[in-house]
């Protein structure tokens, strides 16, 4: 496994816990040794147990010598593919990864097969890694080597489940041996409960991983803005309404949940990544762009929210409880909370700040332009308003009296509607999504 964050690292984790013997490389000093101390260098719950079982007992052997996958049978480059300034994707680390492992087996004698789990736009695979491949290792895809797409679709906060359990398999192969070898490793991990399986070209696999975002992202925008709608009419709650539609087959329950709009390293990155792919041939994808515009509105809401409970920001002590993009990570690459914090601060509130897993993240991210909290508790103290952005269960448990007691003036904006409202009909709550007659 060529990369170990978090797609890389919970594979691999995975893969040893059901007895495969994994090399994982990386490229940083600090996440090696994190992981040789069998700790996992982010939060990803589950992820410590499984390194626990499989370091110490060497089924997962992690080095940045890349040359040690001339040892292994097959590799998957999971490096990440961040965004270039115009939102094109950046293939540098995929690149870089692909080359080092050619040179790797160049002297191989056996038959080794490269998987691409990197999200990559479609014909990456074949028209960028496949020549720096064959010409750093010296063959032709074929006989001596066999090169695959097989996309990730694990979420943060879930991985370790979703890996060991993901909903679909999908293999973009050009030749039937490659894919066999792909496949029966899968089989085998998999065992009884295997998933569906998918076996495509390359191309095809690779827009099965931005169709799957891209249509995630819609739902997300789509609740958000029926959300924004509902909240224009007293008494009606955007929860209800999803609750209704999602026993619409066509429709489905998951995913219906309104908020501050979608975070994380891959909607935002891979729908600007699609619509410059598209819009490079030639065909404008308007929906994906009304897709991102609307997510990027939803922190403006947020922020405009705060302005009508509290009247202006100027001067106002703003907490802000939660960064993470959501619960269970400490993620916060697009988090919204990054985005409505910066909304705050521009109509001149200070912000305090609090996060149970994703403060040493935020502080990299937020140098100087928060105080950060010690609790949930210190975050809300003294403040003129709160708004909760990270649906985390250790906020769910503050009670209406907590804000009383704490807060200099009780307004709060339930980004993530983790509150009943009927309970804080003494406050100054709005809930998004939830309409009021106030
Ligand atoms: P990440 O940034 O957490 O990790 C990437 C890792 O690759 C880093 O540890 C980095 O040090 C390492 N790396 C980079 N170049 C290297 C090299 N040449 N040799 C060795 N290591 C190298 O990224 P991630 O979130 O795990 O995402 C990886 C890929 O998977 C991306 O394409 C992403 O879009 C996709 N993906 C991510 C998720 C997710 O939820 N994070 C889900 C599905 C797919």
């Amino acid at each position: 496994m060529i990369g170990l964050g978090y797609v890389g690292l919970c594979t691999a984790a995975t893969l040893a816990s059901r007895g495969f013997r994994v090399v994982g490389i990386d490229n940083d000093e600090t996440k090696i040794r994190s992981v040789r101390g069998a700790k996992a260098p982010f939060h990803e719950p589950g992820l410590n147990n499984l390194l626990g079982k499989t370091i110490k007992k060497k089924i997962l052997y992690v080095t940045d010598d890349v040359s040690m996958v001339s040892d292994t049978q097959l590799t998957q480059i999971a490096v990440g593919t961040p965004s270039l300034e115009d939102g094109s994707i950046d293939l540098t680390y995929v690149k870089k990864a692909t080359q080092e492992l050619g040179d790797a087996i160049r002297a191989k004698q056996t038959y080794h097969v490269a998987v691409v789990k990197s999200t990559v736009v479609p014909g990456t695979t074949n028209t960028i890694v496949r020549p720096i491949l064959e010409q750093s290792s010296g063959k032709p895809i074929g006989e001596k080597i066999g090169l695959c797409s097989n996309p990730e679709f694990l979420r943060e906060g879930t991985a370790v489940n979703d890996s060991l359990h993901p909903d679909v398999v999908v293999i973009g192969a050009n030749d039937a041996k490659s894919a066999g070898t792909l496949k029966n490793l899968l089989l085998g991990f998999h065992g009884k409960n295997r998933p569906p399986m998918i076996v495509t070209r390359p191309e095809t696999a690779e827009l099965v991983k931005y169709a799957s975002n891209a249509f995630l992202a819609a739902r997300v925008s789509c609740v958000n803005t029926i959300a924004n709608i509902a909240q224009a009419i007293p008494d009606v709650d955007v929860t209800e309404v999803a609750k209704a539609i999602g026993h619409i087959p066509r429709i489905g329950a998951l995913f219906l949940e309104a908020g501050p709009g979608y975070g994380g390293s891959c909607f935002h990155k891979d729908l600007q990544a699609l619509i410059s792919f598209s819009k490079e041939r030639g065909y404008d994808p308007t929906m994906l762009s009304a897709i991102e515009e609307t997510n990027e509105y939803q922190s403006d809401r947020v922020a405009a929210l705060s302005e009508k409970l509290v009247g202006s920001l100027m001067g106002k002590r703003v907490a802000v409880l939660g960064l993470a993009f959501k619960n269970g990570t400490d993620d916060v690459r697009e988090a919204a909370s990054i985005r409505v914090i910066d909304r705050l601060r521009k109509k001149g509130a200070s912000v305090v700040a609090y996060d149970p897993a994703a403060m040493p993240n935020a502080k990299k991210l937020l140098v100087n332009e928060v105080e950060f909290a010690e609790d949930e508790r210190s975050a809300i103290k003294g403040a003129d308003c709160c708004v909760v952005m990270t649906e985390w269960d250790e906020f769910k448990r503050l009670r209406p009296k907590d804000f009383l007691r704490e807060m200099k003036t009780p307004n709060i904006i339930d980004a993530r509607r983790i509150f009943e409202p009927s309970k804080y009909e003494e406050l100054n709550y709005v809930r998004m999504g939830l309409g009021s007659s106030k």
